[in-house]
């Protein structure tokens, strides 16, 4: 039999495969290729697979409306990587894109949440799973119940029921799931 120590320990960037639901959105620079590529760019992430990917729904900015449309879309992926690695990789991603963080909700050419990660509830500094605000988000909650009709959040609360009761906010697709050409 082995001995516990001789299990290695797993290098802290890594965890069981876990599902995660992802919200993407951009508003700058042809959001619909921004989303493609961001699929993209999530399915190329170490021990990160994109297992489904929903419609891109364009709808008119929170916040501040000097600033074009959104479009956003949900990812279902499986990964290894542990929330605070996969969160790490998101901003990476954004970087890339180059994300303009100017100002609170303000135009941007990707924007990657952590909405859930597998049942974990976590309330860091940096990081709060499940995302706050998802129940007001129609722009989240619509492609995400597309995708994935029955999920649920970790305390239970259906996605379907919480997209019945939230706010108004039109949506309508622009774009069918996509993944980009630059695939790898
Ligand atoms: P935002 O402007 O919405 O992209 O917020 C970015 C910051 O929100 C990141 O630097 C994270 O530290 C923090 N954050 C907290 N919870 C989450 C989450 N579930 N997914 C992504 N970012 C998060």
């Amino acid at each position: 039999m082995r001995q516990a120590t001789d299990t290695p320990s797993p290098p802290d960037h890594e965890s069981d495969n876990v599902h995660a639901f992802i919200a993407l959105g951009s508003n700058l620079d042809q959001p619909v290729k921004q989303l493609a590529q961001a699929v993209s760019a999530l399915d190329g992430l170490p021990g990160t697979q994109v297992l489904r990917i929903s419609h891109m729904y364009a709808n008119p900015p929170m916040g501040p409306q000097d600033q074009p449309d959104y479009v956003n879309a949900v990812a279902l992926i499986a990964t290894c990587l542990t929330p605070g690695a996969l969160l790490e990789a998101l901003k990476g991603l954004e970087q890339s894109a180059g994300r303009l963080s100017t100002r609170v909700w303000g135009a941007r050419v990707l924007d990657l949440d952590i909405l859930t990660y597998g049942d974990r509830v976590l309330n860091t500094p940096v990081l709060t799973i499940p995302h706050p605000g998802i129940a007001e988000r129609r722009f989240v909650l619509a492609p995400w119940h597309e995708i994935a009709p029955d999920a649920r959040l970790p305390d239970g609360r259906l996605i379907a029921e919480l997209l019945s009761s939230a706010p108004e906010h039109p949506l309508h697709i622009v774009a069918p799931p996509t993944i980009s050409q630059k695939r790898h």
